[in-house]
């Protein structure tokens, strides 16, 4: 019998990853932004056009890249933030898969500036396709700029699959105000078609909230706080008066990444039960932290699912917390003006 199994060539290997890393606009911006924390930054600039259709570029202050490491960046499975398996039970950073870049470079155009603050020049890639164009020195400014134009210009299908601009800078919005929630302490600007959508100064959890949902949100804002040997929680839940008919408002944040669980969401809306009409859904900002080995993150390439050791417990806790915080408000509703 011949043999008939091949390994695949990267570029084709990195195609079938970017399939599943990168849906649409969004996807590139939430991974850009992730790996613009990662690296330090500051502060972080987010430009898009056309709905990310035409460019998706982050600016980052962050710790920048040699120029080996500019190349290697874009490798599938090279990363610089775990080294061995047992890494991925304790981790302290946004990416470990080292597959974004490489999805990302083989379905776009890409541009990457990168300089390391102890060196007086950095460098200038360009990659298409999977395909480096060149590698030069350039580069004056300590960080790093990741500009991503023409997503799916190799894959008609899906570039045609793509929605309107609006509906894509929506979801940009989206994932936008989940990175932006999650990291008060960075400084986030956004523009788009060359107007600003979002100036977010460093602040605290409460501000940033404030600024990305307007000033009448801070009279909405229930505090929520516990801390237990199994998990900390603290953020805010809306007042039960403005819950809304439809869903909105409702973030999960575990070790600072933004997740969706049902399970939990389930938890939060059953201690709303009674204070809320049926049919209406309570606004929450809640911010999870639990020990790095008590979770898996890595059950989907996009990470926004989590597996925790002891959701039961977990459910419990979240459950009784916010019930509490909603006691509270009620005995005291000066309270929630605290903080
Ligand atoms: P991962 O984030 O999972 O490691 P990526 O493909 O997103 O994988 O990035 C690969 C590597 O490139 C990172 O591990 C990091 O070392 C480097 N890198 C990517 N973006 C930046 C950035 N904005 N600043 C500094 N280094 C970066
Ligand atoms: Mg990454």
């Amino acid at each position: 019998m011949a043999d008939i199994i091949k390994l695949l060539p990267d570029h084709v290997a990195n195609q079938i990853a970017a399939g599943e890393v990168v849906q649409r606009p969004a996807s590139v911006v939430k991974e850009l932004l992730e790996n613009a924390i990662d690296a330090g930054a500051s502060t972080i600039m987010l430009i898009v056009r056309d709905g990310g259709k035409a460019l998706i570029q982050v600016v980052d202050d962050g710790i920048g890249m040699s120029p080996t490491d500019a190349r290697l960046s874009f490798e599938r499975h090279a990363t610089s933030k775990i080294q061995k398996a047992e890494d991925l039970f304790d981790l302290n950073t946004k990416g470990f898969r080292g597959e974004a870049l490489a999805s990302i470079a083989a379905i776009a155009h890409v541009e990457m500036q990168t300089k390391l603050q102890a060196e007086e020049l950095g460098t200038v890639l360009k990659i298409e396709g999977s395909k480096i164009i060149s590698q030069e020195v350039g580069a004056t400014v300590t960080g790093t700029s990741m500009a991503v134009k023409n997503l799916f210009f190799n894959i008609p299908a899906r570039r045609n699959f793509l929605k309107s601009n609006q509906v894509e800078l929506r979801h940009i919005t989206d994932e936008f105000h989940r990175v932006a929630l999650a990291h008060p302490n960075i400084a986030f600007h956004f523009h788009n078609n060359g107007s600003e959508m979002f100036n977010l100064p460093k602040s605290n959890y409460r501000q940033r909230i404030v600024n990305i949902f307007g000033a009448k949100t801070n009279q909405k804002l229930v505090p929520v706080a516990e801390e237990t040997q199994v998990v900390k929680i603290s953020g805010f839940i809306n007042k039960p008066e403005f819950a809304k008919k439809s869903r909105g408002e409702q973030f999960f944040f575990v070790n600072n990444r933004f997740i969706k669980s049902p399970y939990l969401h389930h938890a939060v809306v059953s201690a709303f039960e009674g204070v809320i009409k049926p049919d209406t859904y309570p606004g929450y900002f809640l911010y999870l932290d639990v020990n790095p080995a008590s979770i898996d993150i890595n059950i989907h390439p996009t990470k926004t699912e989590v597996k925790f050791d002891d959701e039961h417990t977990l459910y419990a806790i979240l459950r009784s917390t916010v019930k509490h915080s909603l006691g509270q408000f009620n005995i005291v509703p000066a309270l929630d003006f605290e903080q």
